[in-house]
């Protein structure tokens, strides 16, 4: 067993540190001030082929995997985490969705844009009443008339809608068959009947929103039914099971940047003559900041290899998501202590930090309803792995041995 970064891992990882501390550091605060919506941040990301790493070539992708994927997007959410949102939104939940369940013309259509950040996208999924019941409170439906699906309803949360181009979306071709009766489409958010609204959520900034959305007799052609009628319940799941793997790497970025500022705080800040470095109950805080992300990321760089080797990850996924969720709020408290008032400036990212942590925590998979899928899977009430994950399209075959990390 080998625990070590390939040297292509360490490579991309310095490349990407380069990355941000020339194009993202430098210029993020006028965005955030401004409330600016990043997009010529997110194409030059594109461009680096970031949001690709695991997309076939012929989309425009690199096909240097999962564990890449984890690593770049840890060290971007580091630098600031409403970036990390992009992962998501640009490589797993949208792009990659479309990628595993869409037909030939709508992969070419809307794929190699999406990773290329030319346009933006969306995963529109939860609803008002609530998303951890994401069928059941499900209201919103489409209509099949003539060539056309007509799409009425609402969404909310929708990160980027308001900047999105094009979307994965989910609503109701039959709503007395519940889970069964969710069909996905995708969406061009240019068509008359679609409307996002920011919500105004304190703690994250302004530069990325997320939204309510508005469907008024939303008119699209058939074609952009993605897979079959009815399978939208499980093209949501799939989608949610691969977006487990960017939410805890931008929360382990967050983990991370906590305990990276907390120590360089720490060795600087002087009281009573020795920086408080020197004390034990500091040191007691930087102790389990660094091993509770080292397993963390262990756990991410698990479910990012199997998934690498196409296996279904679904339970590697999870202990990720609830540990690295636990971990990042967990160290965002504790560099939040060891800043002491300081931390509520705006010189340090701590209250950023914490805020994203915290609204990681609940996205993409409460961390009770993840513990609920942990236990089950323990008490062998229901095997988490039991659902095949999809997987269209397989990258390298020597992909273990060029960028996985070998375990
Ligand atoms: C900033 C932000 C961005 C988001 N972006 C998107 C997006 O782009 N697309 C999208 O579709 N959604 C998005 N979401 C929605 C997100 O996925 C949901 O907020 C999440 O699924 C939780 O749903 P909820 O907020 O309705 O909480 P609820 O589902 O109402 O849950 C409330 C609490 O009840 C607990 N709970 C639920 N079920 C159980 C149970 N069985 N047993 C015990 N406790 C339980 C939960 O753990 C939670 O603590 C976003 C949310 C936020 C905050």
């Amino acid at each position: 067993m080998n625990f070590s970064l390939s040297e292509e891992n360490i490579a991309i990882q310095k490349s990407v540190r380069a990355f941000a501390n020339k194009e993202i550091i430098p210029v993020i605060q006028e965005y955030e001030k401004e409330r600016k919506f990043p997009r010529d941040i997110l194409r030059k990301m594109g461009n680096q082929g970031y949001f690709g790493t695991t997309f076939p070539e012929f989309v425009g992708g690199t096909e240097l995997g999962f564990v890449n994927l984890a690593i770049i997007c840890e060290e971007i959410s580091k630098v600031h985490p409403a970036l990390g949102y992009a992962f998501n939104m640009q490589s797993m939940t949208c792009p990659f969705t479309i990628l595993n369940w869409g037909t030939d013309s709508q992969i070419e259509k809307y794929v190699p844009d999406l990773i290329a950040a030319n346009k933006i996208g969306m995963f529109a999924l939860t609803e008002s009443g609530g998303g951890s019941d994401a069928a059941g409170a499900m209201k919103t439906v489409a209509e099949l008339k003539g060539d056309e699906y007509v799409l009425n309803g609402s969404k909310v949360f929708i990160t980027f809608a308001n900047e999105a181009d094009y979307g994965v979306l989910f609503a109701k071709t039959d709503p007395s068959a519940g889970h069964r009766g969710i069909s996905a489409f995708i969406v061009e958010t240019d068509l008359p009947g679609f409307e996002a609204n920011p919500i105004e959520m304190s703690g994250l900034g302004y530069m990325m929103r997320s939204c309510e959305v508005f469907l008024d007799n939303y008119r699209i052609p058939k074609e952009n039914l993605l897979g079959r009628e009815g399978e939208g319940f499980k093209i949501a799941m799939n989608a949610l099971d691969y977006g487990r793997l960017t939410v805890p790497s931008r929360l382990i970025g967050i983990a991370q940047g906590c305990l990276e500022h907390s120590i360089e705080y720490a060795n600087n800040r002087v009281l009573k003559g020795n920086s408080i470095g020197n004390y034990q109950m500091i040191q007691h805080l930087i102790a389990d900041m660094t091993v509770e992300i080292e397993a963390a990321r262990m756990l991410v760089y698990k479910s990012a290899y199997l998934k690498d080797k196409g296996e279904t990850a679904s339970r590697e996924s999870a202990h990720s998501k609830y540990f690295a969720s636990t971990t990042a709020t967990k160290a965002s408290r504790a560099a939040y202590e060891i800043f002491g008032g300081y931390a509520l400036t705006d010189e340090y990212p701590i209250m950023k930090y914490i805020n994203y942590a915290n609204m990681l925590h609940l996205g993409e998979g409460a961390p009770n309803v993840q513990r609920v899928l942990i236990a089950e899977d323990a008490l062998g009430m229901k095997d988490a792995n039991r659902h095949k994950i999809r997987r269209r399209f397989s990258l390298n075959s020597d992909l273990n041995e060029k960028g996985g990390i070998n375990v």
